[in-house]
């Protein structure tokens, strides 16, 4: 009997809601096309470590609603190297896949970048990172969810700020990127927002709160980005009391943001990436990575999204500025 075409997926890097939907995109797409899937157990280990599963219809059933990825996904040094690079692609040469799915952030996308140079194999990526920090797409799975977690934690955050009549510095993930943050600044009403890069003014930031709660304000929230470094918060928190005299609380809301149901819309763009991955393969592309350009689906080149995106547009930052009058 001869063997039915296949394709093996993976995740890769830090999780985010929505990934499942897209895993159960891509293996019901391929199913549909007459081509079978390899789902490889923890990112790019394990095609080192030869974990993977055959999956079929039933084994991605009841799990576009979950956050995580049920595939797992890891961090893997080895992929680094070249030779493990070489490793990998023999692997997969030798499971004679047509390509391979990653679906992942922007280390992960360079990883499959390499891969496919150096190795010749064919990739087709999927943005999957809450910090949707990926150059060449407006979007990445995840993002979605993780700004709604946090908008929900802070609303009951400034539950008890108001009662108490109190300031509070809440850090949010996001890394050096400052998407997240500006997001949920200006959609919890938050008084003013702090970016890694030092962009805002702390004794502005203080000037603000001061005046909202001379004009009767009864709480403040000032949203931090986390950046690379982690503590900043903390020195946020201590430079605000010790040099301009604010006195705040601080809290970090951490990992709840990378959990939890994905989205209808991360859950939207998973089902449309997963397939637009698979037909991409078939196609015939090479080395592609599934994006959202000026709101539309797309399929672009992965050279183009292999930098870092760390702007956003700053105008929103003088809206926040306006509206937290
Ligand atoms: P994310 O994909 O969420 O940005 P990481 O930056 O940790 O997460 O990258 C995930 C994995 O991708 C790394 O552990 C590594 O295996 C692989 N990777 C990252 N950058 C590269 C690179 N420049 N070359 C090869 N592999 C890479």
């Amino acid at each position: 009997m001869t063997k039915r075409p296949s394709i093996a997926v993976l995740c890769s890097g830090g999780d985010g809601p929505g990934m499942n939907a897209a895993l159960r995109s891509v293996v019901r797409t391929a199913i549909k096309n007459g081509i079978d899937v390899y789902g490889v157990y923890r990112g790019y280990d394990g095609l080192l470590d030869k974990t993977i599963v055959p999956l079929d219809l039933a084994s991605v059933g009841n799990i576009i609603q979950r956050g995580g990825t049920f595939i797992y996904t890891s961090r893997s040094p080895r992929f680094m190297e070249a030779k493990y690079r070489a490793e990998a692609a023999k692997y997969l040469k030798e499971l004679g896949v047509l390509g391979l799915v990653v679906i992942g952030g922007n280390g992960s996308f360079n990883g499959a970048y390499r891969l496919s140079e150096e190795q010749g194999i064919v990739v087709a990526c999927i943005p999957g990172t809450i910090d949707n920090d990926i150059e060449g797409t407006e979007f990445s799975i995840g993002f979605d969810t993780a700004t709604n977690t946090a908008v929900e934690a802070i609303d009951k955050i400034r539950d008890t700020a108001t009662s108490h009549e109190r300031t509070f510095l809440v850090e949010v993930m996001g890394r050096s990127a400052g998407g997240i943050a500006i997001t949920v600044a200006l959609t919890t009403g938050a008084e003013a927002v702090i970016f890694p890069d030092q962009s805002v003014d702390l004794k502005v930031v203080a000037q603000t709160v001061e005046r909202g709660i001379k004009r009767g304000k009864k709480s403040s929230i000032i949203i931090v980005a986390e950046g690379e470094k982690e503590g900043l918060g903390h020195g946020y928190q201590k430079t605000l009391k010790d040099t301009y005299g604010l006195e705040t609380r601080l809290c970090i809301l951490g990992h709840i943001q990378r959990g939890g149901n994905p989205s209808a819309r991360d859950r939207f763009l998973g089902s449309v990436m997963g397939n637009q991955a698979v037909q991409a393969i078939l196609d015939g592309k090479k080395a592609v990575a599934t994006v959202v350009r000026q709101g539309k689906y797309q399929i672009a080149p992965l050279a183009e999204c292999l930098n870092k995106r760390n702007e956003f547009d700053k105008s929103l930052v003088d809206l926040l500025d306006t509206l937290a009058l």
